[in-house]
């Protein structure tokens, strides 16, 4: 049985693309501001370099990735070489595309069975503008390939006001070439802080219109919409992430959610995981279909698993999901990870806090003091950082150093998302023990 340990969403660093969609939500809608994004930017770091950094050994098992361009994902040169490694790990991979680079679906049809089968595509089915540059036919045939070599897939239209015309037409290219009709998302207005939906109708017949489509995955994304998360502990940062390819930034979530770790760098150093807790900043979760059903951010949040978002069964009995992904969208992450102690919750969103400049409350003020009183006993302890983590923990815990000689040093540092650089160099001067703060609570067993 397969068993996710953690979902990575990958942020492939291209912008060019060769459709202009006007409901384009990763990065096209520049070019409404006059821009016009037309590159790639390399990997900082090699494709054999990044995948030692995401082995399942450092990453605690069998992992999900999802790979996502700003504009189409494989107009970037390298990604293939980057999905090839993860499978090789033993990863599962996603990639989204709009379906018309033949070239590179070829090439996964080419990869051994195994591999193929920890494969899910996500066809973007941008009817205008396949319709607009005569690529209809070859997107089907892409789906076609990708189906018949053991690949899971689905086909996903964008339920915008500009494809409101074509409905009948969708729905007959889809019924004649898949047998089914794809799945739905909505348009958003990613840019806005209430990430609104992007339509100009009454809200009530935009749905009702939409509904003919029957689509698990348009349903569960309306049910969450303006859900705002903050009252629920999330486990981005732990279980699930954003993951800069370009860079190597390891990030709770999107947007302004903190860093987790560079993780391209010294990367024999663990990961040093830190959930979002309490502090989601969106006005619903940003991404619920998989942040829900398939990660379970938020264990107590009831969802339909992710399968039944993605998959449909068609005429001739087969199936868009295929056995291997079965398991992997038949669970949520959250299944197959220990959850947090009500302590463990408390010290993490208190560092969140700190580091956000917001009170971190009393608890979290008990909490650290009852844990710095058993480590001082220990350990002759000074900070490391600069920053209002730092300056919080300086003021109030350098009184209770222990300068003792006999007590082993140990040094806290205290900017977490550069831990594993700094601590290399400190390695290089201090004979001493050195520990993230985020993970300062281990220690109170010592
Ligand atoms: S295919 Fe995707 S990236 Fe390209 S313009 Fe359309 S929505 Fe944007
Ligand atoms: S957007 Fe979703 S996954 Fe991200 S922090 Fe908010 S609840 Fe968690």
């Amino acid at each position: 049985m397969y068993r996710i340990k953690r979902f990575f969403d990958c942020q492939v660093p291209v912008n060019k693309c060769n459709f202009e969609c006007d409901y384009c939500t990763v990065g096209q809608w520049r070019k409404v501001n006059g821009e016009s994004p037309t590159q790639y930017t390399p990997f900082k770091y090699s494709v054999e370099h990044m995948a030692n950094a995401l082995t399942p050994e450092r990453l605690g098992g069998i992992c999900a990735f999802n790979l996502c361009g700003n504009g189409e994902t494989f107009l970037h040169p390298q990604i293939l070489e980057f999905a090839v490694a993860l499978l090789k790990q033993g990863h599962f991979v996603s990639i989204v595309t709009n379906g018309t680079v033949s070239s590179a679906i070829d090439s996964l049809c080419e990869l051994s069975e195994d591999l193929r089968s920890h494969v899910f595509i996500k066809f973007s089915f941008h009817y205008i503008e396949l319709k607009k540059k005569n690529l209809l036919r070859r997107y089907f045939e892409n789906v076609e390939k990708a189906h018949k070599s053991g690949m899971s897939l689905t086909v996903e239209l964008v339920a915008s006001d500009s494809n409101v015309e074509y409905i009948e037409e969708i729905k007959d290219i889809c019924l004649k070439n898949l047998g089914v009709l794809c799945h739905l998302t909505d348009p958003r207005l990613n840019t806005a802080s209430d990430i609104r939906h992007l339509t100009d109708m009454p809200m009530e017949e935009h749905l009702k219109i939409w509904s003919q489509f029957e689509s698990a995955l348009f349903d569960y994304r309306q049910a969450t919409w303006g859900d705002n998360r903050e009252k629920y502990f999330c486990y981005g940062g732990v279980w699930s992430f954003n993951l800069a390819l370009g860079s190597g930034k390891l990030k709770q979530c999107y947007r302004n959610s903190d860093t987790v770790q560079f993780i391209f760098e010294n990367t024999d150093e663990p990961i040093h995981y830190l959930p979002r807790g309490h502090h989601c900043s969106f006005a619903h979760c940003f991404n619920s279909h998989v942040f829900d059903c398939l990660c379970g951010v938020i264990p107590e949040i009831k969802s339909p698993y992710y399968i039944e978002l993605r998959n449909r069964k068609l005429p001739d009995g087969t199936e868009w999901i295929k056995d291997a992904y079965k398991e992997v969208y038949g669970r949520r992450v959250c299944e197959n990870n220990d959850e947090y102690s009500a302590q463990e919750k408390i010290f993490a969103d208190g560092i969140i806090s700190l580091f956000n400049e917001i009170d971190s409350g009393n608890d979290f003020e008990r909490l650290v003091d009852d844990v710095m009183d058993k480590v001082s006993k220990v350990y002759d302890i000074s900070f490391y950082g600069e920053g209002l983590i730092n300056d919080w923990f300086e003021r109030k815990y350098n009184e209770k150093k222990i300068n003792g000689k006999e007590l082993e040093k140990l040094v806290i540092v205290t900017n977490y998302a550069d831990f594993a650089q700094i601590k290399a160099k400190l390695q290089e001067t201090e004979k001493a023990k050195i520990i993230s703060i985020v993970d300062l609570m281990t220690l109170q067993g010592e």
